[in-house]
């Protein structure tokens, strides 16, 4: 969708708060203080009006949009924009594409990566589990280490402390990862358990940490080092160690240093490009995200 395709479907705010109802409410859009259907914007858009009980809702409560004052049509290009460009876009860019200050396109990024991230749980628990072939690696990536004392910063090998992501990837479905504070066992089997059915296969490097895994799943433990490794074998690592050169590639190349604060918003981020990298509907699915 270029930018001329992106104004005929989005002409207008009436128009884009009409969009993101539908997605919101869809059937069932009601008045939130007595449920008559029978409501209508107010002439600033943002909010509903119902003459059955006088009262009036913003249907952006509870979500991303919220709080901020820029206008609609800016969010919907800020969010079209993140998702076209294959790595994201810089606060720095969305600034000059849809001419707000600096600030404000950074707080627009950090609340679509939230939405991001905010995956809803299915109705029945048991499908949020990954159950087939499942590999699981935790990769490192630097961070400034600015609130630290001089001697963890020493001991964390000079200025850059390293900050830990725990991946689980289920072959031709999802991948998902976690920020960790240290890769020992406990850490990394409490996040296992919570996301990976028992019993299902589970692959990895040779990882101390990984050792336990056998007693509940069936573990495959890829040895890299001895180049154990057949060609088209099932037994690899190969799907996760993608995912983690993209992330990569995507924070250090446009984002040049994340912090460990916002490190599991990217991370969500490049996981939900990912998943999604077949799904054409993947600015309505960001939209429905936007419902914190
Ligand atoms: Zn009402």
């Amino acid at each position: 969708m270029n930018f001329q395709e992106f104004k005929k479907k989005f002409p207008s705010e009436p128009k884009i708060v009409e969009y993101f109802c539908n997605i919101r409410y869809g059937d069932d859009f009601k008045c939130r203080h007595c449920g008559s259907a029978d409501i209508y914007a107010t002439y600033d858009n943002r909010k509903m009006q119902c003459p059955a009980c006088k009262n009036t809702f913003s249907v952006f409560a509870g979500t991303i949009f919220e709080k901020s004052s820029t206008d609609l049509k800016k969010w919907f290009y800020a969010i079209h924009l993140f998702l076209n460009g294959k790595k994201g876009i810089s606060a720095l860019q969305l600034q000059r594409e849809i001419g707000t200050t600096y600030k404000t396109a950074w707080r627009m990024l950090r609340q679509i990566r939230l939405a991001m991230g905010n995956k809803k749980k299915k109705e029945d628990d048991d499908d949020d589990f990954m159950n087939t072939i499942i590999e699981i690696d935790e990769t490192y990536l630097g961070g400034k280490a600015e609130n630290k004392h001089m001697s963890e910063r020493v001991a964390a090998k000079g200025i850059f402390e390293k900050n830990i992501v725990l991946g689980m990837l289920e072959r031709d479905k999802e991948v998902r990862g976690f920020v960790i504070d240290e890769a020992k066992r406990d850490t990394i089997m409490a996040k296992i358990f919570e996301n990976v059915k028992i019993g299902s296969e589970i692959i990895t490097d040779e990882h101390k940490a990984y050792y336990w895994l056998y007693s509940q799943f069936r573990h495959q433990v890829v040895n890299h080092s001895k180049g154990q490794y057949k060609k088209g074998a099932d037994a690899h690592t190969n799907s996760i160690e993608g995912f983690w050169s993209t992330l990569k590639r995507g924070v250090y190349g446009i984002y040049h240093h994340v912090s460990k604060k916002h490190l599991q918003l990217y991370v969500n981020e490049f996981a939900f490009r990912y998943n999604n990298r077949k799904n054409s509907e993947m600015f309505d699915l960001v939209l429905a995200q936007a419902v914190l």
